[in-house]
This record gives C-alpha cells, sequence and structure tokens, in this order.
C-alpha cells in the first residue's frame, strides 16, 4: 500500500528540488530518495539531476518528483515550484538562484547556521515552512557530508517520507561502497531528522497562488548581444565563487605571520594578496596584505603550508569573509 502524498501540483507530483554546488552530494541524496519513494513506500516517481561542468563547487540541481503508483510519468522537466526545497550551499541565495519558484506554500530547508528569521528574509518567503540546520556542522562531527543531514532534514520536513526507508536506501546506496563510514552517515542522517525544527508562516499577499520569484535567464534572445557575443569572458560579473567552498575557510593572525609566503606559492586560486610595507621588526619588504575570499574554494592547502600557525581551519562564515576581503582586493580584481 502506498504512502499518501500531502499535496500535489495540477499534473498529481508531489515535487522537490535541491539546490547545490558540485561535491556536496545533492545528486546522491535525489537519487536515494527516488529510489525510497519508489522502491520502498509504493510511490511512482523520477530523479534526474542538472549540472554543467563536473567540477567542485558549481551549481548543481537535484529534482525528485513523486506521484500516485497508477500513474505515469510523462515529465522530465525541471522542478520549477517545488513543494519541498532543500539549499545545501547558503551562497546560493546570495547569489539570487536558489529562491526561484518559492510559492506560499513551499516548504524549505536550509544548511545554514544563522537564524530562521534572517533566511526568510534573504529568500523572500511569504507564508509557506522554513527549517534551518547546520548540516554542515553536524556532518563533520559525524564523519559524514551534509548530504546525509540534509536527506534526513527533508524526510521530516516533507511529513510523508519514511525514515526507515530512507535509511535503508542509504545503506543500500552506500554501504557496500563505504561500509566504514555508513554508521556515520546514518547517524548524520538521524540527527538532520531528529534536530530539524520547522516554522510554519502566514502569507499576506493577495494573490498568494503566484509564485514569488520565477526562474528566468538574464541575458536571452531579446536582450542578449548581437550573435551570441560573450562581453565578459571568462568571469562572472561579481567575481564571487565562493559557492565552491565547502564549508571551511583560512582564518589569519596577523601577530604569527612572519611574511614567509609560502600561503601565496601554495594556494591554487591566487586567493593571496601581498604589498610594499614594513614587517614586526620595521624591515621593509613584501608584507601580507589580506586574503581575497571571493575566490578561496576552502581546500586549506595553505594552512598545512603556514610555519608558524599564522593561518588556522576555520568554519565558513559569511560576516567574517565580507569583513575580511576588501574593498582594494575587489578594486584591484
Ligand atoms: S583554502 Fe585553498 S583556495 Fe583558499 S586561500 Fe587557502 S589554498 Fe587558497
Ligand atoms: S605562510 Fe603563514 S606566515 Fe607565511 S606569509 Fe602566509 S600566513 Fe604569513
Amino acid at each position: 500500500m502506498a504512502v499518501q502524498l500531502p499535496r500535489t501540483n495540477k499534473s498529481g507530483f508531489y515535487e522537490i528540488r535541491m539546490e547545490s554546488v558540485g561535491g556536496l552530494g545533492a545528486n546522491v541524496a535525489g537519487k536515494i530518495l527516488g529510489e525510497a519513494g519508489v522502491l520502498a513506500m509504493g510511490l511512482n516517481g523520477a530523479n534526474f539531476a542538472s549540472y554543467g561542468a563536473e567540477k567542485k563547487g558549481t551549481p548543481v540541481k537535484s529534482f525528485v518528483r513523486f506521484c500516485a503508483p497508477d500513474q505515469q510519468v510523462r515529465t522530465a522537466s525541471p522542478v520549477e515550484f517545488p513543494h519541498l526545497l532543500a539549499i545545501l550551499h547558503e551562497s546560493l541565495i546570495r547569489a539570487g538562484i536558489a529562491q526561484e519558484g518559492i510559492t506560499h506554500d513551499t516548504t524549505v530547508v536550509v544548511n545554514s547556521t544563522h537564524p530562521a528569521e534572517k533566511i526568510r528574509q534573504d529568500l523572500g518567503m511569504c507564508g509557506g515552512a522554513l527549517g534551518v540546520i547546520d548540516a554542515s556542522g553536524i556532518a563533520a562531527a559525524e564523519k559524514s557530508r551534509a548530504n546525509m543531514v540534509m536527506l534526513g532534514a527533508m524526510t521530516r520536513a516533507s511529513g510523508f517520507l519514511d525514515q526507515q526507508a530512507i535509511r535503508d536506501a542509504v545503506s543500500e546506496n552506500l554501504g557496500h561502497k563505504y561500509p566504514k563510514l555508513l554508521q556515520g552517515n546514518l547517524r548524520a542522517l538521524d540527527r538532520g531528522f531528529s534536530e530539524l525544527e520547522l516554522q510554519q508562516f502566514s502569507c499576506d499577499l493577495e494573490h498568494p497562488d503566484q509564485p514569488l520569484r520565477r526562474a528566468g535567464p538574464p541575458i536571452g534572445y531579446e536582450n542578449g548581444p548581437m550573435g551570441g557575443t560573450i562581453v565578459n569572458p571568462g568571469n562572472t560579473m561579481e567575481k564571487d565563487l565562493s559557492a565552491a567552498r565547502m564549508g571551511r575557510i583560512p582564518l589569519y593572525d596577523h601577530d604569527k605571520c612572519i611574511n614567509c609566503g609560502k600561503c601565496e606559492y601554495t594556494c591554487p586560486d591566487f586567493c593571496y594578496t601581498f604589498t610594499d610595507g614594513t614587517d614586526h621588526k620595521g624591515r621593509r619588504g613584501r608584507i601580507f596584505a589580506g586574503i581575497d575570499y571571493r575566490y578561496c574554494k576552502g581546500c586549506l592547502r595553505c594552512v598545512e603550508a603556514c610555519p608558524t600557525e599564522a593561518l588556522t581551519a576555520g568554519d565558513d562564515n559569511e560576516e567574517y569573509v565580507a569583513e575580511h576581503t576588501t574593498s582594494q582586493m575587489k578594486a584591484g580584481s
């Protein structure tokens, strides 16, 4: 006997979208959700993902559709207006990508350490439900990944997905390949389920059925340059690649720095800036001028290279990054 879907769209589907970046495991999480729903919960459904270059840090979307077992799935179009939206990397909100298609009754789960009210405002939500969980922190503590915590949180937020069915699908998918990591993954999943707090919001919009945002290309056939010319080659307008970070950043302690430059040689993304100046002992030379976090992917090679512990590993923190990426760096890039 199939579980009852709590609500469906006009085509009879309950739709889920995961907004993520390459390397966080949204594709695997979508596969596990789809398998659990179809093989263990008696639903019909489909799962697929959309991504560009197969590179860590590039945007990834994973989609899952469920419907009654006697209904055929005749669409493979992206999920535009999800019933359940999971955002695995917070910088996708800042980029304005993740919140597309949120409606007055979308349930949103976000991986963040920020208060729910701030996230709600950033998302522009009116109505719906929101759950914020520190999936990266829990994943690090359990030696797992954020996708497992978010799977647990999504299971809880959906109101109909069966926790045991998801656990079994995780064991089936990851148990053979990574047997030593399975218990940690299951703990992360269970913590996502039990630690999510979902808040409901009311909507005072005059026409609440209209989606608050709808995806649209910034440049299309009506406003694109002649001949499809790329006028800003190799760059985004903001040159902000911070979505590529995997939850960790180098933190800098000025007092311990000896201006040796090892961090600069080591960084594969040229994040380090040096300038002419005077060091602690009054000697003239090239001195450390800061880390341009916009390009930092959090690999932490610089932390390993630093001989004085002037660089240490810390959790990715939007405020710290904004404070330490100076306007001179932005102007000079
Ligand atoms: S963490 Fe990696 S990308 Fe970031 S500054 Fe250090 S070496 Fe560069
Ligand atoms: S490696 Fe460490 S000590 Fe050397 S310049 Fe970089 S931060 Fe300073």
